[in-house]
């Protein structure tokens, strides 16, 4: 039977709590909301997703470098960033449920419906006609063109209030689509409202205006105001690229579903700087670079899509969002931005520095243009875990909790069980243990019965079992049981290493991209 998504989506927070995950922050305190901690196997999982993240920028490009500056920035970063004035999300409140709401995300979870009606009006027609032409099928029927015409009418009218900055018309549209609170079921809303997202601070000890200071809203700005120390001391390129991961601080103001939408949020980002002309090229290798480096991971191609932005930054030329489809629906993962040179002039013209290339194939110099990745590391593993997460039922009725992470992610490569506690098992095993925690994060366990041991295993995602026998003893061989089909192999003691080499390592993964 399978399980409603709210009901699934209970169970994965679960189930990233008892495995040591992800646990609410100061939870001893009832918690902080909108923030959380990465528990024992959580930090691991997280360590290895921005490993391969990183590797697969800064390893496999040979013009991608790395950076990692500092969360707190010169205050004026921000002023010529935009963050100051604009860095805003529109929101409003329902006057019955007190509950504060994203405007825009009201208005796109209502087309977003009216797209699941057109869904299911052509899962309908797949099952009703032997040939069936989609196309065809959404320009000819009479109900799909009506809700096509609907979406596209909010859609406009959606992008043109945003462009006016008309927040009466956002909420007129809200009025008009009769969207409802989901808490009060009323359309008794407030006007709507900007609010500005950066949390802010103070350094030293006077609390004047000119110690303001930020938490950075996005690792990007740290990138841009390092364009020129990287460029000259690593005597780069155009077209070159510089990487980051760390933390992000935005005070939202719609947190909920979990680590989707935190406070503190950790980003990885890598702007790559481009002659003035190339960027149209550079913008669709990204999107096609970033799409492969998703698929890569290996958890259906049908749960990605891009979603190009209605509405663009006035400097952008393209943006788009690689979607994930989280058990509450597709959003937003990875956003793909083609900036043009937008933020080094705003660089340039707030420092009074030069933040230039010279071009040494045409003789001159230039701002370069920006093409920008943008993943949120969170994200990506509540995408990872919430899709690994399964119950199966075994024959017999009996059933198991499985963690099928990509192996070479996974927190545990393999546990390593003595099947009983005596004759020299444990010993061996721990030899094993020993040979292999060089390379990979192994554990050993010999509590209760060895069945019990890999059900344990299978609810934290190992990818691997080894279980040493009385055979053992005798002929160097052990068991290997892989997680997802459960079928046990013999093998040999020496080929323990080639094997998780060839199965869990970054560099198993990291093969697939190239
Ligand atoms: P959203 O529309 O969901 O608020 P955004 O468009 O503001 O996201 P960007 O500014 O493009 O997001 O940030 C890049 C990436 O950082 C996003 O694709 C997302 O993966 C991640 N991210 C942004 N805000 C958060 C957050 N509050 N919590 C977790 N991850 C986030």
């Amino acid at each position: 039977m399978s399980l409603k998504p709210e009901d699934f989506f209970k169970n994965v927070i679960s189930h990233c709590k008892e495995y040591g995950y992800i646990f609410q922050s100061s939870e001893i305190y009832d918690g902080l909301s909108a923030v959380y901690d990465y528990g024992q196997n959580g930090v691991e999982l997280k360590k290895n997703i921005r490993d391969y993240w990183w590797k697969a920028m800064v390893q496999l490009h040979e013009n991608i470098v790395g950076i990692d500056a500092a969360i707190f920035m010169h205050p004026t970063t921000w002023k010529a960033s935009g963050h100051v004035d604009a860095f805003n999300d529109p929101l409003i409140d329902n006057k019955d449920s007190k509950k504060r709401y994203r405007a825009d995300v009201l208005i796109e979870e209502h087309v977003a419906k009216i797209e699941d009606k057109i869904n299911k009006e052509v899962e309908k027609a797949k099952k009703r006609f032997e040939s069936f032409d989609e196309a065809m099928f959404r320009s000819t029927n009479g109900r799909v063109v009506e809700y096509q015409t609907k979406i596209n009418d909010i859609n406009n009218r959606f992008k043109a209030a945003l462009n006016a900055g008309n927040l009466e018309e956002v909420k007129q549209l809200i009025i008009d689509c009769e969207i409802v609170c989901p808490i009060s079921g009323t359309r008794n809303w407030t006007d709507v409202r900007q609010f500005n997202l950066m949390f802010s601070t103070q350094v030293g000890s006077v609390s004047e205006d000119s110690n303001t200071i930020y938490l950075r809203p996005e690792t990007a700005q740290g990138i841009f105001v390092n364009y020129s120390n990287v460029q000259k001391t690593g005597r780069m390129k155009i077209p070159f690229g510089i990487a980051q991961t760390g933390k992000a601080f935005r005070n939202e103001i719609v947190a909920r579903q979990f680590i989707f939408r935190m406070r503190e949020f950790e980003q990885m980002e890598m702007q790559f700087f481009v002659k003035p002309g190339t960027e149209n090229e550079w913008y669709d290798y990204w999107k096609n670079n970033r799409l492969k480096w998703h698929l890569s991971l290996g958890l259906g191609d049908k749960n990605y899509r891009y979603h190009d932005h209605l509405k663009l930054a006035h400097y952008a030329k393209a943006a788009c969002d690689i979607e994930f489809q989280f058990p509450f629906g597709f959003k937003e993962l990875e956003g793909i931005h083609s900036r043009s040179d937008f933020d080094l002039m705003q660089h340039e013209q707030f420092s009074g520095k030069k933040l230039q290339y010279f071009d040494t194939d045409d003789n001159k110099s230039y701002v370069p243009y920006v093409v920008e990745t943008s993943v949120g590391l969170d994200r990506l593993f509540l995408s990872i875990i919430s899709s690994a997460l399964r119950e199966e039922t075994l024959e017999g009725g009996e059933t198991r909790t499985v963690l099928g992470l990509p192996p070479a992610l996974a927190p545990i490569k393999a546990g390593v069980f003595p099947l009983i506690k005596r004759d020299g098992l444990p010993e061996l095993a721990e030899k094993i243990v020993a040979d292999l925690k060089l390379d990979y994060l192994v554990i050993y366990d010999e509590k209760d019965a060895v069945g019990k041991r890999y059900r344990r295993q299978d609810a934290i995602g190992t990818p691997y079992c080894i279980t040493v026998d009385h055979q053992s003893l005798e002929d160097h061989t052990v068991t290997l049981r892989e997680r997802d089909s459960m079928q046990q192999v013999r093998v040999n003691l020496t080929d323990l290493n080639r094997i998780l080499d060839e199965k869990v390592s970054l560099k198993s993964l990291l093969r697939t991209l190239i």
